[in-house]
């Protein structure tokens, strides 16, 4: 009894670790291998992107990206953000109070001592950014995303 109670728990454990990190190993609708992506983007977006990075606050053009339009993910062009969306968050990373229906992805991000909620395209599985629920009217929620990881389409969003 007591064995088969621990060898339960046990599994229940590793079972929820696994839980933990949906995306790892997880299969999505653009796949390259990791030499393709680094062929593919720029350095820097494939940091972001592919290796999960950060773009230094304050950094990104798109911070003054004002026109209509769409972002696009800049690892495989889905639309990801409208220009309606788009908001002055003041901390130096292009910010959105909603994604596009079926845009984005999100797994839980326990790195650097902080649970976060991590951002992904859900078509190529590329990292975004982090979403937060300090946001603005009407959704609460700030996605805070590398300007790097997106591309902009200007034109009716
Ligand atoms: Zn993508």
């Amino acid at each position: 009894m007591l064995l088969g109670g621990l060898a339960a728990g046990t599994f229940a454990l590793l079972r929820n670790s696994r839980a933990a990190s949906p995306s790892k190993g997880k299969h999505f609708e653009v796949e390259k291998t990791d030499a393709e992506w680094k062929a593919l983007l720029s350095p820097a977006a494939y940091d972001v992107l592919r290796h999960e990075g950060t773009e230094r606050a304050g950094t990104s053009s798109l911070l003054n990206e004002h026109r209509d339009g769409s972002f696009l993910c800049a690892g495989c062009a889905l639309p990801l953000f409208s220009s309606k969306t788009k908001f002055e968050s003041g901390t130096g990373w292009p910010s959105f109070y909603a994604p596009l229906p079926n845009a984005v992805e999100t797994t839980e991000d326990r790195s650097f001592l902080m649970v976060r909620t991590e951002v992904h395209c859900r078509r190529c599985g590329g990292h975004l950014g982090h979403v937060f629920d300090d946001g603005p009217k009407p959704t609460g929620l700030r996605y805070c995303m590398n300007g790097v990881a997106l591309s902009f389409r200007p034109g009716s969003a």
